[in-house]
């Protein structure tokens, strides 16, 4: 880490690229040899399609050449999470169930970045189906921290936050339910947006919990995580949940300041469970948000305290649901047995690990009879709480600020054996999914150990670009303060 060479801008590739002063070619080959530096002990990748790079930068390279432009991204490597379809080549939501399936078609996100030129580098590692925050619950291995190999990179996407902060790509997407862009951007000293419910297709996704679920950006910095949100955003047809207005332009806009803007520090958010560290973080950078012109408060969100609770009935209860399809017929893995039904349960024995099998019965139990309205249907409600709050509280505030995780890196093992600590990894970043409002992880500096803190700012739905000119103060403020990562 702290080598300056690999974070190369994904704005200043492409215009090279496009400029014809760079080849696409050699661009993709600088980023394989950093892959094959550090990849063999940070292992962010569930599969490097180096062939397939090659291939899609030496056709950016002869169009060049032909006088076309590529695009916005001409020429730019991008880390998919493996829970993006991509035709043809494996996707396996670091899962044993998806053993051998191949998506037919791409998912909508991968069709528009090879709309704008970039280059797919291969498909990262996370948490089986998305499910935890440290990466630890992949099948196929953890991923670790750049910045320290001893701790967890966190998660889900954690291989997306690791492949970015190792400068084996210069921007990735993931996907958020619960904070699995956020949190291990934080952890890894990146920048993470979640954009508001519907502003990016889902389609190709593999859904986790349908309600909760969003595809964003991971960056180096705040300007390229606007680039590549510019890219995927916007309506989709395929997905009836996406946003039909068309998305704002995000870079442009973005050294507007906070000068005459109302943030709010959200009081139920800095207290209990947070580390003093990353608590000072987040009162520096208020600090920094006032100094530049903004009107600082404590901001009430009062159910916000409920939203854990409330996500892990809501996310389970989904992720039952969307989980039944794997069932040994339809996809990947088939254990054989001598009747279907045993050879649904042998399958699903097999295929899933142990925190998705427990989402399954967590979720199954919150759903049924008898006890749907208990939990299910309670759980629906505190939902539209912490909707309302966030409401009111944007009457008075036009954006909110947050820790990101309450802890920096943790070590691989730490949580493992013990859920309910994992799951308060997220107790910060939930609260936006479950109001559908979009949120960003910036860094900001470094906690006792020396590791990346992550401040979160929280904005009302479809203001992005209100919420990413905050997120470049914060960021502008770090630039050349020693101990940055
Ligand atoms: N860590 C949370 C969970 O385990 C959030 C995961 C996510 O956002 N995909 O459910």
């Amino acid at each position: 880490m702290g080598d300056e060479s690999t974070y190369l801008a994904a704005g200043e590739i492409a215009a090279a690229v496009r400029g014809g002063e760079r080849s696409a070619v050699e661009v993709v080959e600088e980023h394989l040899a950093v892959i094959a530096g550090r990849e063999p002990e940070v292992h962010a990748f569930n599969a490097v399609g180096d062939a397939q790079a090659r291939m899609a930068a030496e056709l950016i390279d002869r169009r060049v050449a032909a006088g076309e432009d590529p695009g916005p991204l001409a020429g730019v490597p991008v880390a998919l999470k493996d829970n993006l379809c991509t035709a043809g080549v494996p996707t396996t939501c670091s899962s044993r169930i998806l053993e051998g399936w191949l998506p037919p078609y791409d998912a909508t996100v991968v069709t528009r970045l090879g709309l704008a030129g970039a280059i797919a580098m291969g498909k990262t590692n996370l948490d089986e189906f998305a499910m935890g925050s440290s990466t630890e619950n992949s099948a196929f291995g953890p991923t670790r921290n750049p910045h320290d190999l001893t701790r967890v990179p966190g998660g889900s996407s954690g291989g997306s936050a690791a492949a970015v902060a190792a400068g084996f790509a210069p921007l990735a997407l993931g996907s958020d339910t619960g904070g699995s862009i956020r949190q291990p951007a934080a952890l890894c000293g990146v920048v993470g947006v979640k954009p508001t419910y519907g502003r990016v297709s889902r389609y190709g996704l593999i859904a986790f919990a349908s309600s909760l679920d969003q595809i964003g950006p991971l960056a180096p910095t705040v300007a390229d995580a606007a680039l590549l949100l510019e890219v995927i955003a916007g309506h989709d047809p395929l997905d009836s949940t996406s946003i039909p207005e068309p998305s704002p332009s995000l870079v442009a806009g973005l050294d507007a300041g906070v000068e005459g803007l109302r943030i709010g520090v959200v009081a139920e958010l800095m207290g209990e469970g947070v580390a003093p560290d990353v608590r000072r973080r987040v009162e520096a950078a208020a600090e920094v948000l006032a100094g530049a012109g903004a009107k600082v408060e404590e901001a009430e969100v009062p159910a916000v305290a409920y939203g854990l609770s409330a996500y892990y009935l809501i996310a389970p209860a989904e992720a039952s649901s969307n989980l039944a399809r794997y069932d040994g017929v339809r996809y990947g893995l088939r254990v054989d047995a001598p009747t279907t039904a045993t050879m649904n349960v042998a399958t699903r024995t097999a295929g899933f690990g142990a925190e998705v099998k427990r989402r399954i019965m967590l979720g199954t139990y919150a759903l049924s009879a008898g006890y749907y309205d208990a939990y299910y249907g309670k759980a629906q409600q505190v939902r539209t709480l912490i909707v309302r709050d966030f409401a009111a509280a944007y009457e008075s505030f036009d954006l909110l600020v947050s820790p990101t995780s309450p802890t920096t890196a943790f070590p691989l093992g730490a949580k493992a054996a013990d859920p309910l600590t994992m799951y308060l990894s997220d107790v910060c970043t939930i609260p936006s999914n479950l109001a559908g409002d979009p949120a960003v992880s910036v860094p900001f500096g470094v906690g006792d150990d020396g590791l990346p803190v992550g401040v979160q700012i929280l904005a009302p739905a479809l203001a992005e670009a209100t919420m990413l000119q905050a997120a470049a103060v914060l960021e502008d403020a770090m630039a050349g303060e020693a101990g940055t990562p």
